[in-house]
């Protein structure tokens, strides 16, 4: 997905490779190219500008990095912080405190997070933990058979809720079940809807108070760019989430939500969906996207 972005960098990188040092002028340039291919990445504006201004005090700042040429300095510095941009160090989950754990994914309709929800219980399966799926979409009767169908080919218990139950006491009856059933880990696939609702909020941090989750995930379609990073903020705001699913990266997005939503939110990417399959989920890590993405 950060083909475009890929290409235009590595264009800007060779033109420092002529260059005998950074000059105030020759990186003004360079980073003005670096700025654009940022924008059309659609990557958040303000994010662009503190990294563009992180950047180039780096390099004009620079003498530690003796021995590297020019092109090999700047590649050096747009590394690291683009590293910083994507998150730092990989977060994976933080799962603590009594069991069973409970992940709550949030998110809107359409974003993925039903699949996702599948997706995780099969990864945390393979790490010796043994999840419990929950349904508490009770607004889209086909989100519940989704994921029971999911659970069944994932061989998972899944709570029997139905369009009539109300989700807060789907969430409490579910846990209890997981408890009974000795599983230590439930995963609870709440409701979407189009756009962000004062309802839906409402409803998502009735479950929150009554769950007390340890994982808040927040499910984010790549593909809608710069929309995927306002919703997550919101949401943030809402209910103070712990982390993000990035779904749809296998698509042609641009990849600006993945570059955005740390800065924007202060929530780390956690995983990325690369696929319609259960197996599609892969564990975000900053350093080995920023060096997808640096070539
Ligand atoms: P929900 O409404 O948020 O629960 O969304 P769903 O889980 O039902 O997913 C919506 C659509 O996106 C489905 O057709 C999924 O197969 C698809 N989908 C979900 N995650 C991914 C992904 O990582 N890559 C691709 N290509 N499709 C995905």
């Amino acid at each position: 997905m950060f083909d475009t972005l890929s290409d235009r960098l590595s264009s800007v990188f060779k033109k420092f490779s002529g260059q005998k040092r950074l000059t105030e002028e020759n990186v003004q340039e360079g980073l003005r190219e670096v700025r654009l291919a940022l924008l059309e990445a659609d990557v958040n504006f303000k994010v662009v500008k503190q990294f563009i201004d992180r950047v180039r005090d780096k390099c004009l700042g620079q003498d530690v990095l003796k021995g590297l040429n020019p092109a090999q300095q700047v590649i050096k510095i747009v590394n690291d912080e683009m590293i910083e941009l994507l998150g730092g160090e990989t977060t994976g989950l933080d799962l603590r405190g009594q069991q069973p754990y409970v992940i709550m994914m949030v998110g809107l309709q359409g974003s993925g997070k039903t699949t996702s929800t599948g997706k995780l219980a099969n990864h945390l399966r393979k790490s010796k933990m043994r999840p419990y799926l929950a349904p508490a979409d009770v607004y889209r009767p086909a989100a519940i058979d989704q994921l029971k169908t999911l659970a069944a080919q994932l061989d998972l218990p899944v709570y029997d809720s139905t369009v009539q139950m109300n989700p807060v006491d789907i969430a409490r009856n579910a846990v209890a079940a997981a408890r009974e059933q000795q599983c230590n880990v439930v995963i609870l696939d709440t409701a979407g809807r189009l756009h962000i609702d004062e309802t839906l909020m409402q409803e998502l941090v009735a479950i929150k108070e009554a769950v007390a989750p340890q994982e808040i995930l927040f499910v984010a379609d790549a593909m809608t760019g710069q929309d995927a990073v306002t919703v997550a903020d919101a949401f943030n705001n809402a209910l103070d989430i712990t982390g993000v699913v990035l779904t749809k990266m296998d698509g042609d997005a641009r990849g600006g939500a993945a570059l955005s939503i740390k800065t924007v939110t202060g929530k780390s990417v956690k995983f990325v969906g690369m696929g319609e399959k259960l197996s599609d989920l892969e564990v975000f890590h900053p350093d080995r996207i920023a060096s997808r993405i640096l070539g």
